[in-house]
């Protein structure tokens, strides 16, 4: 019997699930309904656009619908919005939002991937403003684009500092807009931890933009050209992009009595199935279980729901393939910088009350000798016991990618601190270098794990140092024009083991350096002889981003 599969939704999960369906099956048949005029369109493309590095409209378009439709033999309905799930008659009702005319449609199974849709909160003003955007689709982008290509805007607000506010920020700059960001938490990119933002703060500002944190929106005023923030502090605006994150559009499911859990994500079980069985849903709308915890969450990426359009499609025809959890891994341009996560950090793992260490490390890119080197900035979390990796981010100009990407490969792989150590990694001296930046995060972990080394981190030194506690720079000199740790003395790592004898048995010692490896020697020539020691993590320089002394 030849079986009817309804999907809403027809971007990244739902195209990708119609196609795959279709691969499997030449027989059912498919019907796909996407809300607006464009179907598989490149979301993660668009901020590109409005700032002209992607020249072509035509590139965002991915798939079109005459296109898609043949190749696939797929009954696409676009402009046609999906109002209601009928379960006991097993339909949907559609509104052909050019005609008008509504009628139900039948299905034998259901795919749900209506994504998230930009939060708007009720601020003061808003209604009146006519200058406040938010980004998802082609339209959204094509106003935005022609304000800016139309009415020359001179400043822009970006509020909140997420991957999209920051893309954004970038391109509106890249076209001679002085762009402000404001953001409510202390720091840019949530994903990341602070010290790991501060580097990106620092770029931000060297780039000309103004960057506001702390501070969140308190009302518009003059159709939107007056902002005022939280503080009481005033900001003027010609164009404001709303980018403060996103929620889920589980409303038809809802409404349908469909599982939906305490984030407003849909509930779906390991094959994707919500509380109905002929009913599946995937990509932003869904709560995810997190790959290494196993708890509920909600994780908006292109690649979670590429990855279960594809599975969603196999488990409708009978395979049973399970969706594991979500890493989280991702990735965003900064301007000159690549900012790139996966896993836990810090946060999220104080948050969940799991014991962790944490390790920073600045390696360059490629072999130093070798032209167009630059430093990547990772910090690891990661369990003490067993060395299991629970997280990365990078900072940096180049090479930052490939190393994000192997970390979350070895999380998946069920790898941990010594198995990073261990890896073959292709190396040449433009490329990378012969203990690649991933291995030496093995290498500093695994020595934490092993008891060779004890760390203490850049935001508990002051205090360690201010009640008393020695801490040496162990850097050159001169080293220290460019700033140190207040109150550290300096004995360089070539005279420690001549100058044992004017340290404190009896108390513990610290030691610090510019990255962190100097540390590391000095620590292992000072516990060889008796003393106590910890390393700063990441050295002066993951302090100095903090501090920036
Ligand atoms: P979507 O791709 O949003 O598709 C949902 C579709 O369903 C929409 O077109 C909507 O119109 C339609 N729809 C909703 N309700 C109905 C209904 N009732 N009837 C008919 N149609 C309906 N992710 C990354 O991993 N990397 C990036 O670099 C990245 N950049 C991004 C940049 C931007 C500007 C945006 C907006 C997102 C970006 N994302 C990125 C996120 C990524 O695009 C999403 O995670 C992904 O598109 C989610 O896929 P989805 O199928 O769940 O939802």
């Amino acid at each position: 019997m030849t079986r009817k599969i309804v999907v809403i939704g027809g971007v990244a999960g739902g195209a990708t699930a119609a196609a795959r369906l279709r691969r499997i099956d030449e027989k059912s048949e498919i019907v796909l309904f996407e809300r607006g005029e464009y179907i598989s369109f490149a979301n993660c493309g668009l901020p590109y656009y409005i700032g002209e590095v992607i020249k072509k409209r035509e590139s965002l378009l991915v798939q079109t619908v005459e296109g898609m439709s043949k190749k696939f033999a797929l009954d696409i309905r676009n402009k046609t919005e999906v109002k209601a799930i009928n379960r006991d008659r097993k339909t949907v009702t559609a509104l052909n939002v050019t005609t008008g005319d509504i009628y139900e449609e039948s299905y034998d199974v259901l795919v749900l991937s209506p994504g998230a849709r930009a939060i708007i909160p009720a601020f003061e003003g808003i209604n009146e403003a006519k200058n406040i955007y938010t980004l998802r689709n082609v339209p959204d982008t094509d106003y935005i684009k022609a304000v800016v290509d139309e009415q020359h805007p001179k400043q822009a607000v970006i509020i909140g500092g997420g991957f999209i506010g920051l893309e954004m920020a970038e391109n509106l700059a890249h076209r001679g807009i002085q762009v402000t960001v404001v953001e409510l938490a202390n720091q840019v990119m949530a994903p990341l931890d602070f010290e790991m933002a501060s580097i990106v703060h620092k770029h931000l500002k060297a780039k000309g933009v103004q960057l506001i944190l702390g501070d969140g929106v308190q009302s518009f005023a003059d159709e939107g050209k007056k902002i005022t923030l939280t503080s009481g502090k005033e900001l003027n605006s010609d164009l404001t992009i709303l980018s403060i994150g996103v929620k889920a559009e589980s409303e038809l499911a809802v409404d349908a009595g469909l599982l939906v859990g305490p984030r407003g994500g849909i509930v779906v079980d390991e094959y994707l199935q919500t509380s109905d069985e002929s009913i599946y849903a995937i990509g932003d709308a869904i709560e995810v279980q997190d790959y290494i915890f196993k708890h509920q969450t909600m994780v908006p990426l292109a690649g979670p729901a590429n990855r279960q359009g594809r599975i969603v499609a196999d488990n409708i025809y009978g395979k049973q393939v399970p969706f594991k959890g979500t890493l989280g891994t991702a990735i965003a341009k900064v301007f000159d910088l690549t900012v790139a996560v996966t896993g836990h950090n810090e946060k999220s793992l104080r948050k969940l009350g799991v014991p962790f260490e944490s390790v920073h490390i600045h390696p360059i890119s490629h072999a130093g000798y070798y032209p167009g080197a630059s430093p990547i900035s990772l910090k690891m979390t990661f369990n003490k016991e067993d060395g299991t990796i629970y997280g990365a981010q990078a900072v940096g100009m180049d090479g930052v990618d490939k190393r994000m990407d192997v970390i979350a490969t070895a999380i998946k792989g069920g790898m941990n601190v010594h198995d990073l150590a261990e890896l073959e990694l292709a190396y040449a001296p433009p490329y990378s270098s012969a203990k690649d930046p991933v291995n030496m995060l093995g290498y500093v972990a695994g020595n934490i794990v092993d008891g060779d080394v004890k760390v203490v981190h850049y935001n508990q030194i002051d205090e360690l140092v201010n009640s008393g506690a020695l801490l040496i720079d162990v850097r050159d000199p001169h080293e220290r024009d460019n700033g140190y740790i207040p109150n550290s003395i300096n004995i360089p790592l070539g005279e420690i083991r001549d100058r044992l004898a004017e340290l404190p048995q009896d108390q513990t010692i610290y030691v610090s350096c510019q990255v962190g490896l100097r540390g590391y020697l000095a620590s292992r020539i000072l516990e060889q002889h008796g003393f106590e020691v910890f390393n700063v993590s990441g050295g002066y320089k993951t302090y100095a981003a903090v501090y920036n002394r």
